[in-house]
């Protein structure tokens, strides 16, 4: 094969199309370890595949050089992923925060578009064909894939990152990337549920409400995300603490001391809500203290913070004695979520860390250890926040490696080394 593509997830199938696209006449193999590809695109955005969001910069995402990663972005914008779609029959509509989804709202849409464009292209595509091993020899690539081998001339690495493992992204890609010569930024779990000691949380399992979460570890700049938090039976989930569960994990990478504070009051401070509070006492001074609560946070947020401080729900706003208000109101403003660990890669929805970005050529993406080779998505060192964020990453990443290919294969015949 002139390119063997490892992994048929978004950014292997996006760069199969796109190499075919730019190179008809060349031999382009897609080589997947699991019984059916595209697990991911299928379970994604709740079925549904949140395909991009409407403005994707390097700020929505962590990981690597963010020079790195602004250029990958630049060179396949929004705009691109939408007429690609559009090109092959899915189209896409927005929704809250400029959240792009197929009209259709399944994923299976994006993924029947996406496997008929690459077999319309001539793409070979092999499910069941887990690689296991790869050699750099002087005509490419030898690739072990159970008991098939093949040659290839040029290889991309997309085999995704560790989370969900049961999709057939076991980071096995990760393994291949060392043995021809990278290293990895240590990976960890993302965008995923974290786990809370104790018992607060478990009454409050289904509420959500928006807050402010901050992660802090010693001589580390703290780490602040806005958004909603969902209760849930095991401790936190919902968009806020997704986002913040990478830093949470980065931080524990480094730090032996890492706490979590939820701001249930977001966008105030302890003078802002202890003003509240007393221009509550002074205009309804018979308001029950649970009650006033309740005009800032969700009712029973409200009686469980009270019932953990010892402090009378019923107590009357007008009675409230000045210590007891500050300890309400610090609670409120700062409240230690006692994280115990995240629910794992068995729930994550991406992975940090993985091949480093200064390890690649930011125009092509190819490797700078081993010529020939080639990484897209979520193998590198990147991590979009949630919003459609790491699709646009594969897209992106796909288009930077496929155009570099065919740059390279028009420059040196099939075998780019
Ligand atoms: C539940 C869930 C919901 C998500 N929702 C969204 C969303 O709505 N929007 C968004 O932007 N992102 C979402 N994501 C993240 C997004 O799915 C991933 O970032 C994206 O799929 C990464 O694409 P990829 O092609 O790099 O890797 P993957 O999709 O993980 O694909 C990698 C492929 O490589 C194969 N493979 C791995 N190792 C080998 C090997 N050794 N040999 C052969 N094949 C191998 C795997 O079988 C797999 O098919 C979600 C993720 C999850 C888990």
């Amino acid at each position: 094969m002139d390119i063997a593509i490892v992994g048929g997830g978004a950014a292997g199938l996006a760069t199969a199309i796109f190499v075919a696209r730019l190179m008809p006449v060349r031999s382009v193999v897609v080589l997947d370890g699991a019984d059916k590809l595209g697990a991911k695109i299928l379970m994604s955005g709740g079925g549904r595949c949140n395909v991009t969001n409407r403005v994707v910069t390097a700020a929505d995402f962590r990981g690597g050089n963010p020079n790195v990663i602004k250029q990958v972005l630049a060179a396949f914008p929004v705009a691109r992923t939408v007429a690609f779609f559009r090109e092959i029959g899915v189209e896409l509509c927005e929704e809250d925060n400029g959240k792009l989804f197929p009209k259709t709202n399944r994923a299976l849409t994006v993924l029947e578009a996406m496997v008929g464009e690459a077999a319309r292209l001539g793409v070979r595509i092999l499910p069941r064909h887990r690689v296991t091993n790869m050699q750099r020899v002087a005509s490419g690539f030898h690739i072990a894939a159970g008991a098939t081998t093949l040659s290839a001339g040029n290889v991309v690495l997309a085999t995704g990152g560790q989370s969900f493992p049961k999709t057939g992204s076991d980071g096995s890609g990760y393994r291949l990337a060392e043995e021809l010569g990278h290293t990895l930024v240590p990976p960890t779990p993302a965008l995923v549920p974290l786990v809370l000691d104790g018992d607060f949380h478990v009454p409050l399992s289904g509420i959500s409400h928006h807050v402010e979460l901050t992660v802090q570890a010693a001589g580390w700049k703290p780490v602040r995300v806005c958004g909603v938090l969902l209760w849930a039976h095991f401790g936190i989930s919902g968009p806020a603490v997704l986002d913040l569960s990478r830093h949470w994990h980065r931080a524990c990478l480094e730090r032996c001391e890492v706490t979590v504070f939820a701001n249930l009051v977001p966008g105030e401070d302890t003078a802002s809500v202890e003003a509240r509070l007393l221009a509550f006492a002074s205009a309804q001074p018979r308001v029950q203290l649970h009650n006033a609560l309740a005009r800032l946070l969700p009712a029973r947020v409200a009686d469980a913070l009270l019932g953990a401080l010892a402090v009378s729900g019923t107590t009357l706003m007008a009675h409230l004695p000045r210590d007891v208000r500050r300890k309400v109101v610090k609670a409120l403003v700062r409240w230690l979520l006692p994280v115990l660990d995240s629910r794992g890669y068995s729930h994550a929805e991406t992975t940090a860390g993985g091949v480093p970005l200064a390890e690649v050529s930011p125009r092509s993406l190819g490797s700078r250890k081993c010529p020939g080779l080639y990484f897209a998505g979520e193998i590198l060192d990147a991590d979009g926040r949630i919003g459609g964020f790491n699709f646009q990453w594969a897209w992106a990443s796909a288009w930077v490696a496929a155009t570099a290919l065919a740059r390279a294969v028009k420059r040196d015949g099939p075998t780019a080394a």
